[in-house]
This record gives C-alpha cells, structure tokens and sequence, in this order.
C-alpha cells in the first residue's frame, strides 16, 4: 500500500483560509451595499466607480472560495494528493505552495501550455 502523507495540517491551512475569504467576501459585499454611507451626492458618485473594483475582487475572492472547497471535498474523499487528471501523486511540497491545486506538476504545466 503506497504511503500518503498526513493531510490534517492541509486541512486547517485550507479552513483557515476559508474563514479568511468568507470575510473578506462579506465585507467587500457590505461594501457594494454601502452600509452606513453618506447620503452626499458627490460621494456616492465616487462610490459607485468603486463598486466594479470592488465587485471584481469580490468574483476572485468566490473563485477561490469554491476551489478551497473543492479541496476540501477531495480531502473527504480521499483524493487530495491524487492528479485530477493523470491520477499521479501530487507532491506535498507543491500542496503546501498551492493548497488548492487538483494537478500533479506535469498536468498543471501540459495545461498552461495549451493556453
Ligand atoms: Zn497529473
């Protein structure tokens, strides 16, 4: 039976990280919502050219939200250090760089150069 390291230290990284982004994507969405702010028109001008900064760092924050929980499905599924393409092992070394990763190094580079 192959040995597989411990993933208990990958999963907490990864909760962690999870409750992170989970604020971070309610604050960014009080701040859309404007919670509290003026009623002066100048500001709310100025505001509302926010919003679309604000809007596109809050899509990178769900993006990254759903791929940590997709991780942490692979976790529960026992899949967390297999290629989710070739079936290889994914180094720990490379997991801890990039906790979210479904790729071996060879898949993820095959990847980038079709791009
Ligand atoms: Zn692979």
């Amino acid at each position: 039976m192959q040995h597989m390291p411990d993933v208990q230290p990958f999963k907490e990284k990864l909760l962690a990280l999870k409750k992170e982004l989970t604020e971070r994507v309610a604050a960014i969405d009080k701040d859309i919502r404007h919670e509290g702010m003026s009623h002066d028109w100048e500001e709310q001008a100025s505001e509302r050219e926010n919003d679309e900064v604000l809007e596109s760092l809050g899509n990178a924050s769900e993006r990254e939200l759903a791929m940590i929980n997709f991780a942490l499905q692979r976790i529960e599924q026992g899949e967390y250090f297999t290629c989710s393409v070739c079936g290889d092992e994914i180094p720990p070394a490379r997991l801890e760089l990039l906790p979210y990763t479904t790729l071996c190094v060879d898949c993820a580079e095959k990847r980038e150069n079709q791009q």
